[in-house]
């Protein structure tokens, strides 16, 4: 089966040839086959005519704790009044996660899912986390695997409460019996490495463990204030740290000398009235940056990288070429993919087709449903 979408207004394609004009693209057995002229475009079984429209790569959203019981509206709605956010909340969804069947985390999964592609997101990166104790985290990874290859452990997310008092004794269990439950379903592992949450040396003993299971590392770090949760990500090799709303000029540096991913969440910013990360001064020094939603229920409730491109571009000072990249491009290093966030022979046929000229309408038109068609592995979704 083949698709030829021609007539392409603005083609972006995060490859060698940039953006083009008047372009096609040929999508064949779920991969891309051919890009360029669409005066040159080969025959195909089935044509759709873009009509000048822009088309750029399907979102790469590498940031989501979706699998999760719950709500805490309550809470965002009391945050707005003025209360402080805390990483504390989480136990809130823990109670509500533990307490929920498969089949409920399950539908209420697949209906995120289903929401980002409508949004245009074709790769989406899961953590648990929600679970913290080995029954409830092995359900969790297990679940996000159904639905994505890129399953992260997280049941360092946070210490649990039957753990307050002794959470070295968690940390034990999060690198033990719960890791060894957990590694079979999971490509990556993680650590919430902040004040609240975990210490720094508590997040290696956590990502060593990890490392020796055969997982790659990504952390959470300098969400709330700066700490040394950057200098460790980039000193294990991890493959993306994700928040940076706190960097001093050391981790700004180091992440510009090192394969490290910059993971900005301005979603997270945004729903918890926090300072924006800079991403201006990020850019400049020569740090690579990606954008995702960091969808969750406590402290960013969007599961839109529309939405979170404009608010970089807005708010972060991010050029609408340099937002739509980091959420294509930026999302694929994040993962360590070559085969998605780019459109150019042999990538995965994931496209989004705007209902627009141009990609520049992303931030220019906030809030506005844009998303005109989302191609999958070379399938509308
Ligand atoms: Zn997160």
């Amino acid at each position: 089966m083949s698709t030829l979408i021609t007539n392409i207004g603005e083609l972006t394609t995060n490859a060698d040839d940039g953006t083009l004009h008047a372009a096609a693209v040929l999508l064949e057995d779920g991969r891309v086959a051919w890009v360029g002229r669409a005066v040159d475009a080969p025959a195909a079984a089935e044509i759709v005519d873009a009509a000048g429209r822009a088309v750029i790569p399907g979102f790469v959203d590498s940031h989501s704790h979706i699998v999760f019981g719950g709500d805490r509206a309550a809470e965002f709605e009391a945050r707005m009044a003025g209360q402080k956010y805390a990483a504390g909340g989480i136990r809130s969804t823990v109670a509500a996660t533990r307490a929920a069947s498969d089949e409920e985390l399950r539908a209420r999964l697949r209906g995120f899912v289903d929401e980002m592609h409508a949004q245009g997101t074709t790769t989406i990166e899961i953590k648990s986390g929600y679970g913290l104790d080995i029954h409830t985290e092995q359900r969790l990874v297990r679940l996000a695997a159904e639905v994505t290859d890129e399953v992260t452990f997280l049941g360092a997310h946070v210490v649990p409460a039957e753990y307050a008092d002794d959470p070295g004794a968690y940390v034990d269990l999060v690198t033990g019996p719960m890791l060894d439950a957990c590694a079979p379903h999971a490509r990556w592992i993680d650590v919430f490495c902040e004040t609240g949450a975990f210490t720094v040396e508590q997040s290696r003993r956590v990502l060593e463990a990890g490392i020796a299971r055969g997982l790659a590392p990504r952390v959470h770090a300098s969400q709330l204030g700066p700490g040394g949760g950057v200098q460790l990500a980039i000193e294990l090799g991890a493959a993306s740290v994700d928040h940076g709303t706190y960097l001093t000029d050391e981790d700004v540096a180091a992440l510009a000398a090192s394969d490290t991913v910059l993971t900005l969440l301005p979603g997270v910013e945004f729903s918890t009235r926090q300072p924006y990360p800079d991403a201006r001064r990020l850019i400049d020094a020569g740090v690579t940056v990606a954008l995702a939603c960091d969808t969750n229920p406590g402290s960013s409730f969007t599961s839109s990288m529309p939405f979170c491109i404009a608010v970089a571009v807005r708010d972060m000072r991010m050029t609408p070429s340099e937002a739509l990249w980091a959420a294509t491009a930026g999302g694929a290093r994040a993962l360590r993919r070559s085969d998605v966030g780019l459109i150019a022979p042999g990538a995965r046929a994931d496209l989004v087709m705007l209902e627009a000229p141009s990609h520049v309408h992303l931030s220019y038109r906030p809030g506005v449903p844009l998303i005109r068609a989302v191609w999958k592995d070379g399938t509308i979704v």
